[in-house]
């Protein structure tokens, strides 16, 4: 297992200076996946005949695009938990960031060849790499901070501006490479920008001694061994019975849908039984009610990122065929437009923040389940502008691009309602020696959530963007609602979590 030590460290702008750290090291990798990610549907839908400066794509149809890119997106993040597990019971965090953005680096290098085995090389090293740095960076920036620090949450939206930051750079950067250079060197300055992100994390490691270290406690009785969960599964009927019952649900997918979903099902069984075991292992009412709230709010999570992930998918392809792009006489690129959410998260994370923080201080509700379920209506309400697109575009054969300016607006504001919230609470609930699992999980979910975007995404070449937009939005408004009329409950089942934060 892993130990976060929480000793005080030196501060910049009052916060703990490992923090910087992590922001640059996730800034850097952030870059690397969303540049690539804005590439990607394009990439793949661009015809093989290099028609242009950015050269020849693969030729595939919209509808083939879009189905590799939710399982990649979904890979990306499921890979969490192994990543997680791996960080808990092998290396620790620390040294789990460190090989995860050594694979990445590999894994934009290998996508700088133009062969299709390199394609899929070069993803399946990227799932990798995130898998075993994405939750392990954020499980660190938890383990800065001592229980009930009053600078946590605000060290969590200090850590998604770097996300976003770099994010931003990527789609502004890498939209105008493609252009010039071509796909691959879009690929490639990704792959340049994630070394970066290493040497940093390297030569900022004297500040980071006290978190994400690797603990051997072989002989301590508390430890929990995964192997030793699956075992007393078989004592354990209620929990076993579910299991079977999820795994018989499984093999009936696997041959009525394809052999991709019979695994995913499976290893999602697996995980079901998994934390079950868990949920029944944990010593006080206590923790198992703030589980099993966790696990909740991971439904949440879930429809967040099923619709908010449209963004690199359908809204993108949206973006490219159907919207008039020219301003001032110049035709942006599509990718730039990926760089408004990132754009508008660096603009307005402080200021959704504060506005948490005086609400807090005025005794107002500003619990995270209630800041969770308000970012799924007002990013559902961003979709009400894509319907409004999706109407011009029926009527005049094109769309303005002030409606896509509007949708992300609504869809930054909600994440910042939801993502740094989640990450943030998560380190809060879970107890220490299950803090990378879950984190795991949590971005698990994320993955789950871009599958289902992939999923509805597809469905728009049968029911056309217009059904497909305003779907969205209805289903968002719908389950947000329920969520803050059942808000009470499942405050209770925190037991005070967030109640006790103070200045330490
Ligand atoms: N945009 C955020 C990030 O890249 C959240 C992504 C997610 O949780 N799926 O970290």
């Amino acid at each position: 297992m892993s130990t976060t030590n929480t000793v005080n460290q030196k501060e910049l702008f009052g916060q703990p200076i490992g923090l910087y750290i992590l922001f640059l090291t996730e800034m850097w990798e952030r870059f690397s996946y969303y540049g690539m990610r804005a590439l990607l549907v394009l990439y793949m839908t661009t015809s093989t005949l290099g028609e242009d400066a950015r050269g020849a794509g693969l030729g595939w149809t919209s509808k083939e695009a879009l189905a590799l890119y939710g399982w990649y997106t979904m890979l990306v993040y499921v890979m969490s938990i192994p990543g997680g597990m791996i960080a808990d019971k092998l290396i620790g965090q620390k040294k789990a960031v460190l090989y995860g953005a050594i694979v990445l680096c590999l894994g934009h290098g290998v996508l700088v060849l133009t062969d299709t085995w390199a394609f899929y090389t070069g993803l399946g090293l990227v799932i990798l790499g995130v898998g075993l740095l994405k939750p392990n960076i954020s499980t660190m920036v938890g383990g800065l901070y001592k229980e009930g620090d009053i600078r946590r949450d605000k060290g969590f939206s200090i850590f998604y501006i770097g996300i976003n930051l770099g994010s931003l750079l990527a789609t502004l950067i890498i939209g105008l490479v493609v252009k010039e250079w071509g796909w691959h060197s879009g690929f490639g300055l990704a792959g340049i920008v994630m070394l970066i992100g290493l040497v940093n994390y390297i030569y900022g490691q004297k500040f980071l001694t006290h978190v994400g270290n690797f603990v051997s406690i072989e002989n301590d009785p508390n430890e929990i061994s995964y192997g030793k969960l699956y075992a007393k599964l078989f004592q354990s009927p209620l929990q076993l019975g579910f299991t079977i019952v999820l795994l018989a649900a499984s093999a009936f997918g696997w041959y009525t849908l394809e052999w991709g979903y019979g695994l995913l099902f499976i290893f999602l069984t697996a995980i079901t039984s998994l934390l079950m075991m868990i949920y029944k292992e944990l010593d006080s009412q206590i923790f198992k009610d703030r589980f099993l709230v966790l696990l909740l709010s991971f439904i949440m999570v879930i429809v967040f990122w099923g619709a908010f992930e449209q963004a690199g998918g359908l809204m993108n392809l949206y973006t490219e065929s159907n919207t008039d792009r020219v301003l001032f006489g110049w035709e942006i690129p599509t990718i730039m437009f990926q760089s408004l959410n990132a754009g508008f998260i660096i603009i307005f994370a402080t200021v959704v923040a504060s506005i948490w923080a005086k609400r807090k201080l005025k005794g107002k509700e500003a619990s995270s389940l209630f800041k969770m379920a308000l970012g799924i209506i007002i990013m559902g309400f961003g979709f009400l502008f894509m319907v409004f697109a999706a109407m011009e575009f029926e009527k005049s054969g094109t769309s303005s691009m002030i409606w896509l300016v509007l949708a992300y607006l609504f869809h930054t504001i909600g994440e910042l309602c939801l993502s740094p919230v989640a990450l943030s609470f998560i380190t809060k609930l879970t107890p220490v020696k299950y803090a990378s699992l879950m984190m795991g999980v949590y971005f698990a979910a994320t993955g789950l959530g871009s599958k289902v975007a992939g999923i509805i995404g597809e469905a728009a070449s049968d029911f056309g963007e217009y059904a497909i937009f305003s779907g969205i939005l209805i289903l968002t408004l719908i389950i947000g609602t329920l969520f803050i009329l059942i808000l009470k409950p499942l405050k209770r089942l925190t037991h005070g979590a967030e109640e006790s934060e103070k200045n330490l």
